[in-house]
């Protein structure tokens, strides 16, 4: 048997080494270990402190190590982890019962990553288009935007829009349509007969932090409602606090038929995602339709109540509408030609460079030196996504570096 590998007195250039030999290269990831966190803060494998302004593409929205979390999954690891679903286990029925509340739905299906719960969700839509609505067998259309980004299984990249997430990965599953974000009338145009749904980020994440304009998600309800087809919300990157609302979609005063949570469902401790719609519309599921061995395993669901508790005091969502307003005139007074949009809801921004500045990930790097880590997306766009936990003084220690990297 082959010892345990030491990290203890690794540098982080060896780390690097060793993911770069012996992991697949489906990352670009900026050259920084994490070894350690906690709060807002990481310390890298060499010792160094950085501020995370990126909160695991807020998969961290509560911070790191947050004690109540912690406190929740050290319990759980000492009763029971995982039943599977061949039996019941004593969290799962708490947590959907929140989580439902919470949403203010019926029901939950639990599943793991985010992908996932974005592939239930279309298997929800399609089974619910037959059942429920009539369409003819195996045709079920969903109508998707460009620029989306939902995951990167077969189906979820049947229609994405990226050549990055597509070439190569042929044949796509057929059965969607897409259409322009943000334009109501390419909705109203798409929509057929055998359309089941709409599937739409509030906001876009990946694509650059793209905002809808003012009132686009009340149309989109109308237009749903008035043609049966489901608003789907894919609330997975923008959700549970992070546009300073527990649902991007409560900004805009909207409630979708179906949301699609994940990363910061499990805390950032476990992978937890998860469909919450109506009965009328989740209750198309019989046994073994679907499921997933972890998919609401009983430590996710641990973690997961604690979560919820945590959403439930509003603290988090308070801080990101707050302390967001505060970020972006901030950042809007900083002296720069070399930025040609900055936007966003909540703590959530997006710093478009101009092409004659350079790509932002150029300006990512400068900023680790300077102690920050963020990323880059789609080669002209930085995005901030801080823990929700961060404070006024953190933000204005941020501030001070993004003002000299950006000046
Ligand atoms: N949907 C959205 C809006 C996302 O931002 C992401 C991930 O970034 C996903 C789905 C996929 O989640 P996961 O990476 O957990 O599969």
């Amino acid at each position: 048997m082959t010892a345990q590998v030491a990290t203890e007195n690794m540098t982080g250039q060896a780390h690097i080494d060793l993911v770069d030999r012996y992991a697949a290269h489906n990352y670009h990831p900026l050259p920084v270990v994490v070894a350690r966190a906690e709060g807002v803060w990481v310390e890298d494998a060499d010792g160094k402190r950085y501020m995370d302004m990126l909160a695991a593409y807020s998969a961290v929205n509560f911070g790191h190590g947050h004690p109540d979390l912690i406190a929740a999954a050290k319990a759980q690891l000492d009763a029971v982890t995982l039943t599977s679903r061949a039996f019941q286990n004593d969290q799962l029925g708490p947590w959907c019962q929140s989580l439902a509340e919470m949403c203010d739905m019926e029901m939950v299906l639990p599943m793991n990553t985010g992908a996932e719960g974005v592939e239930t969700a279309i298997k929800t839509a399609r089974k619910w288009g037959y059942t429920r609505k009539g369409v003819p067998a195996d045709k079920a259309k969903i109508i998707c935007c460009e620029d989306n980004f939902h995951g990167r299984t077969t189906t979820i990249i049947s229609f994405s829009t990226d050549p990055l997430c597509r070439t190569g990965f042929g044949p796509f599953t057929p059965g969607f349509e897409v259409i322009k974000y943000g334009d109501i009338d390419a909705l109203r145009n798409a929509i057929d007969d055998h359309t089941v749904a709409f599937l739409v980020e509030p906001i876009q994440g990946e694509a650059g932090i793209i905002v809808p304009p003012a009132g686009y998600l009340q149309q989109v309800k109308e237009l749903c409602d008035k043609k049966n087809i489901l608003f789907i919300a894919d609330e997975i990157q923008a959700g549970l606090g992070r546009c300073g609302a527990t649902f991007c979609c409560d900004t805009e005063d909207v409630k979708p038929d179906m949301y699609i949570l994940g990363k910061a469902l499990g805390g950032g401790i476990m992978p937890l995602s998860a469909v919450v719609s109506n009965r009328e519309i989740l209750g198309v599921f019989e046994p073994g339709n679907h499921g997933s061995t972890f998919g609401g395993n009983p430590l996710a669901c641990a973690v997961g109540r604690a979560v919820l508790d945590i959403l439930k005091t509003d603290k988090y969502q308070k801080n990101a509408r707050e302390l967001g307003e505060y970020l972006f005139d901030r950042l809007r007074a900083i002296k720069t030609d070399k930025v040609k949009e900055i936007r966003g809801r909540g703590l959530w921004v997006g710093i478009e460079f101009h092409p004659e500045a350079g790509v932002a990930r150029k300006y990512c790097e400068a900023l680790i030196q300077e102690g920050m880590l963020c990323k880059d997306t789609h080669e002209q766009t930085m995005r901030l996504a801080p823990p929700l936990c961060i404070t006024k003084d953190e933000l204005d220690w941020a501030l001070e570096r993004l003002d000299k990297v950006l000046a």
